[in-house]
């Protein structure tokens, strides 16, 4: 008879591709997917338990116990485990880090799970209506929260999380008990047996729309691909879909690209499913993800809505997983556990039965071969509820009107229209900074990092210039340090750009948004706010801007430069070029009145910038799709890339080789290993990087190959600092 398994294999957040034995103690009972602390070296650490066993390779003297069991039950389901199994096998990282790394930061620490207490609900009450409609309710933020409790939109009672995102303002507890106080709101407790109903569409769906939600309800297990021209209704698809699950008892998890970005789309979703909602993403304070995370868990809340890591949240009964945007690149990790949650959200349907959809207006080529080779399912939607169409975009050709600072006379004659008919002009420059570098006309000199292969850029009401990639900043100087000929700026960004606006259209209310500018809690809010209420009339960023805002007003969208772009040696960046261009035209022409594009170009023959057109992405992307065919790119061949970073170039390039020379060792038929070659940016930080790019027509020679060259290099010393990171399906070459 085998013995008990008294043994379990513990999975700790330690860079080793391995677990690790512990002793159970006796008192214990253990589940895999529990939590556990065990002692480390000379200290304890959390883990979780992956497998239970009988025998270990570890002599049962040397073998230690485990200290505790926070928990009775597993945080991590058998499908969550596995799906974090398959993960670190297909990304090829240590199962530990991805592991742990799945679960909230205050759980890896050990913290004990909240209680979690019903959060009180708001309602207005009468008196509060009175005050609204009389105007005894003064202040914009009061106005705000009474405008929104009880509209036609929104539920009679909502939490002060809803509220705060419903109205876009930052609302303390304080202030809802003050104007409780005042007798305009009332506090009411929620049954959590039974959350209020989900607020009824004011919409009648199309018939597009309703054949897209009758795909899934079809049953097949594929994932499906919600193909719609940007403003078509997705979101409404989307809504839909989640009610019908929600109505068979299922949950849902709604990942998007960024939160911060589109307030807007999670402020509906909380709209339209009161106390339902759970919203996950790194901006929340460790305790508030904590108790959401837990919330979901326990099922109080059915419907998860969060940015990539909001994948590994565990859902009772998951139903659903839907993936907004999901040609986004912020779905992939950039470091550590380099996985794409988009990926990883087809994995996870397939393991827990549930059914899964990938929306954007602009899909990968990846995506859309799978639809249009019968791999997913394809729901399209080709024209917008409200009778308007996409802009068609025109082309300003460079060679003949040379720009000005960015500004073209075509660009700006357009600009003057549109604000006289008394729309937004909304002006894409994907680039940040005020100028892009410092330069000497005189003798070429460029001002550099002195640790990064990059070069400085300055930046307006900042003395300093500036690397982007590592931070380094230092005083600019004036002259050029070579041939002492004063400095010129060369180059647009953002804020040179908004300077010279500001000089052609004077006394027009105008804003940028970039990363600079919201950089402040709130700014970005206050951007989008007033943006919404008409209080810029020009608004500068970068492709920021293009992400899935609904403003009605835009009636002018110009892109300023986009030949850097399209003539980029990177992978995807002439697909993330042309994503952008229809992104960016999806913000122009969304009320009345309809709206322009205009995009600056030297090039405007290009057979891609001349097959432009928003209406019919995958017609536009056509030829794309055939180029990736011929050069056995994505989706026709499959990508990895190694990277070797140590800190000096030697040393790199040595280990480099070596690590070139393991794959091409275990290489298997029909995989190519190119390089090593020195990264793109050679330098960051006083770093070297070299990198090999693995190319395979199938999957799984690639996998397999790597597998066993990883296993070689493994057993090779590497000198300390040395460092190889892996990447499966590189969003970028760079
Ligand atoms: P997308 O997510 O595709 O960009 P949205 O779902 O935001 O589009 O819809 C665009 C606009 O159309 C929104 O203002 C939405 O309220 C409206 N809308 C969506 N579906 C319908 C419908 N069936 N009838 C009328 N209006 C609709
Ligand atoms: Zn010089
Ligand atoms: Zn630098």
């Amino acid at each position: 008879m085998p013995a008990a398994p008294r043994i379990a294999r513990i999975a700790l957040d330690r860079p080793l591709d391995r677990l690790f034995d512990y002793r159970i103690p006796d008192a214990l009972s253990l589940a895999p997917g529990q939590r556990v602390r065990v002692p480390f070296g000379r200290g304890t650490t959390i883990g979780v338990v992956v497998e239970l066993a009988s025998t270990s390779e570890v002599p049962s003297g040397r073998l230690r116990a485990i200290l505790e069991a926070p928990e009775a039950e597993p945080l991590l389901g058998t499908r969550l485990l596995e799906l974090l199994q398959f993960g670190a096998r297909y990304y090829h990282h240590p199962l530990g880090e991805a592991l742990l790394g799945a679960l909230p930061p205050a759980v890896r620490h050990g913290d004990p799970l909240p209680a979690l207490t019903p959060e009180t609900l708001w309602r207005k009450t009468p008196e509060g209506a009175r005050a609204l409609a009389d105007g005894d309710a003064r202040g914009r933020r009061q106005q705000a929260v009474l405008r929104t409790l009880g509209n036609e939109n929104a539920a009679a009672a909502l939490d002060r999380a809803t509220l705060a995102a419903a109205t876009g303002l930052q609302l303390a507890p304080r202030e809802l008990h003050a104007l409780a106080q005042r007798g305009w709101l009332e506090a009411t407790t929620p049954d959590p047996e039974h959350p209020p109903p989900p607020n009824i569409s004011d919409h009648a769906l199309t018939p597009d729309q309703r054949a897209a939600v009758d795909a899934l309800a079809s049953g097949t297990s594929a994932p499906l691909l919600l193909e719609g021209v940007t403003g078509s209704g997705k979101t409404e698809v989307y809504l839909q879909m989640a009610e019908r699950v929600l109505a068979h008892g299922h949950a849902v998890l709604f990942l998007i690209p960024e939160i911060a970005l589109t307030p807007q789309l999670s402020a509906r979703i909380q709209q339209r499913f009161p106390g339902q909602v759970a919203l996950l993403h790194s901006g929340l304070a460790e305790g508030e993800r904590l108790r959401a995370w837990e919330a979901a868990r326990r099922g109080q809340r059915r419907i998860v809505v969060g940015t990539r890591s909001a994948l590994f949240t565990p859902l009772p009964d998951l139903g659903l997983i839907i993936v907004d945007e999901e040609h986004d690149s912020a779905f992939k990790q950039q470091d550590g556990f380099r996985y794409n949650a988009r990926d990883l959200a087809i994995k996870r349907g397939q393991l827990e039965q549930a059914a899964v959809v990938l929306g954007s207006a602009t899909p990968t080529l990846e995506s859309l071969h799978a639809a249009t080779t019968g791999r997913y399912g394809h729901a399209r939607l080709t024209t917008r509820p409200d009778g308007t169409h996409p802009p068609t975009v025109e082309t300003v050709d460079t060679r003949v009107h040379a720009p000005d600072e960015g500004l073209t006379d075509p660009l700006l004659d357009a600009m003057q229209q549109t604000l006289a008919a008394g729309h937004q002009c909304f002006l894409l420059l994907n680039r940040r900074g005020f100028a892009r570098v410092l330069a000497c006309d005189a003798c070429g000199w460029v001002a550099e990092c002195p640790d990064c292969d990059a070069r400085l850029t300055i930046h307006a009401h900042n003395p300093r210039a500036v690397c982007h990639l590592c931070g380094h900043h230092e005083l600019r100087p004036e002259r050029c340090p070579e041939c002492a000929e004063p400095l010129a700026q060369r180059g647009l960004g953002t804020q040179r750009l908004e300077q010279a606006l500001a000089r052609h259209f004077p006394g027009i209310p105008l804003i940028r948004l970039d990363r600079d500018s919201i950089r402040h809690k709130g700014a970005l809010e206050e951007a989008l706010d007033r943006i919404r209420r008409l209080d810029a009339a020009i608004v500068v960023g970068t492709q920021m801007l293009a992400k899935g805002h609904d403003f009605p007003q835009v009636g002018l969208v110009g892109v300023i430069d986009v030949d850097q772009g399209l003539f980029s040696v990177d992978l995807r960046a002439t697909e993330n070029t042309l994503q952008l261009i229809v992104q960016a035209a999806g913000r122009a022409g969304r009320g009345s009145g309809g709206g322009r594009v205009l995009l600056q170009t030297g090039h405007p023959d290009h057979p891609l910038i001349r097959g432009l057109n928003a209406a019919d992405y995958p017609a536009m992307v056509a030829p794309l799709l055939e180029e990736r065919e011929a050069a056995g790119m994505p989706p026709h061949g499959h990508l990895a890339l190694v990277r070797v970073e140590a800190g000096d170039a030697e040393t790199t390039r040595r280990h480099a080789e070596r690590i070139a020379t393991h794959l091409r060792n275990a290489a298997t038929e029909g995989l190519r290993v190119l390089g090593p070659a020195p990264a793109p940016r050679h330098r960051v930080n006083r770093r070297f990087r070299e990198q090999i790019l693995l190319q395979s027509t199938r999957r799984n020679p690639l996998h397999q190959s790597l597998a066993r060259a990883r296993h070689a290099w493994q057993a090779d010393d590497l000198p300390r600092g040395t460092r190889i990171a892996i990447d499966i399906d590189p969003v970028s070459l760079a």
